[in-house]
């Protein structure tokens, strides 16, 4: 007998964040033939899928070279290597950001300095030249939850500083900046490919794209073992290439990326309007086209109290993220006490992810509102549960 409370909410009825299994259902007849054409031929490691998965994905960035890799966070090792950064090095990456971009950087035996967000969660520009020291080799701005950072901010400091400059646009496939695409900006442009991404794998992936020929060849060596021919090491270089099954699935999803996005896009502004009518500020889009809303986050007064309303209600939410690198264990050598990056900090205590995939219906997002509304009144007249 199974004795385990049954679970007020059975599968149909939940609210899911992100619902890969509704995508599946729709993709399978493509995916499946995909896959099995790899199988048969048994090319499993830099099959064909690869090179051609990493010509499509360029394209549609609107560069010349596309490099995959294992995941996002070798994406940003690797590009931060090709580079040339390493140890000494510093490197200025967002405070509000996934660790990845930190790690990434201690990984090639550099330094993440940390810069503080502004009311759109996205690197404040204006703090960055006195974070600038002479050692800082780099700056790191991220796309984060799908809305583009003021690259032409960013590539001017760049450009009278002399540094290089690594979109990570991990949240942001597809998202466009005055026009063109995330990620085609920088000397390096990286998207993880994890499978909860705007466009996402069916395990670990990433890719880098770059417009220079010699930062992709180099790439190439870097992510297969330093190697132009098989034995031959040129230099001293990882294993983290993509693998042709994950390829041969994201050349089919590829496809369908433009479209999920305005789905999202269209979800968003469905949230809005409902966020508006009672009475919580939405999450600031700077412009229509060029967000992809990887995430549609808002803060809510009494955090804690809503995520067990929404529990209750069968929805799913997530926090990103709910502890800054800064105040990490991992980065506890920095020396950055409580109140060194503020705004991240303040917004790090009030964030909420709310449901957001490109299936998701009106009837959900109405639910997830509802919920929200009753965590508000609630939260405002401080009536007891
Ligand atoms: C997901 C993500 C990464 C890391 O990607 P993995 O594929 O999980 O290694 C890096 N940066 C950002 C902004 C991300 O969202």
């Amino acid at each position: 007998m199974n004795s385990s409370k049954p679970s007020q909410w059975t599968q149909r009825e939940i609210v899911p964040f992100v619902d890969l299994r509704a995508q599946y259902a729709v993709l399978r007849e493509e995916i499946a033939p995909a896959v099995e054409a790899v199988f048969k031929q048994a090319a499993f490691i830099l099959g064909p899928d690869v090179a051609a998965f990493e010509s499509e994905f360029a394209d549609f960035i609107g560069v010349s070279h596309g490099v995959g890799v294992d995941s996002g966070t070798a994406a940003l090792k690797v590009a931060l290597e090709a580079l040339g950064i390493g140890a000494g090095d510093e490197v200025i990456i967002p405070a509000n950001t996934y660790i990845a971009c930190a790690f990434a950087v201690s990984q090639v035996g550099a330094t993440p300095v940390l810069v503080d967000m502004r009311d759109d969660y996205l690197i404040d520009a204006d703090l960055i030249e006195e974070a600038i020291t002479p050692r800082t080799k780099a700056l790191m701005p991220v796309h984060l939850y799908g809305q583009a950072v003021d690259m032409q901010v960013i590539l001017e400091i760049a450009r009278r500083r002399h540094l290089k400059v690594i979109e990570d646009a991990s949240q942001a496939h597809g998202a466009r900046y005055r026009g063109r695409p995330c990620g085609s900006y920088g000397d390096v442009g990286c998207f993880s490919l994890y499978p909860g991404k705007n466009l996402g794998a069916y395990g670990d992936a990433g890719i880098v794209v770059t417009n220079d020929a010699a930062i992709a060849d180099r790439l190439k060596l870097l992510r297969d073992f330093g190697q132009r021919k098989k034995y031959e090491h040129l230099i001293i270089g990882d294993n983290c290439r993509l693998d042709t099954v994950q390829a041969a699935i994201l050349r089919v999803k590829l496809r369908h990326l433009g479209r999920w996005n305005s789905q999202r896009l269209s979800a968003a502004k469905m949230y809005d309007a409902r966020l508006e009518g009672i009475g919580l500020t939405p999450p600031p889009r700077r412009n229509d086209e060029g967000h992809v809303y990887h995430l549609y986050v808002v803060q809510v007064p009494e955090r804690d109290r809503a995520i067990e309303r929404f529990a209750a209600a069968g929805v799913q939410t997530g926090i990103h993220y709910p502890i800054p690198i800064h105040r990490q264990p991992a980065y506890s050598g920095l020396n950055l006490p409580a109140g060194s990056y503020p705004r991240t900090e303040q917004a790090a205590e009030k964030i909420l992810s709310l449901p957001m995939f490109p299936e998701i219906t009106e009837a959900q997002i109405d639910r997830v509102v509802h919920a929200l509304q009753e965590h508000l009144s609630e939260a405002r007249t401080g009536s007891p549960r």
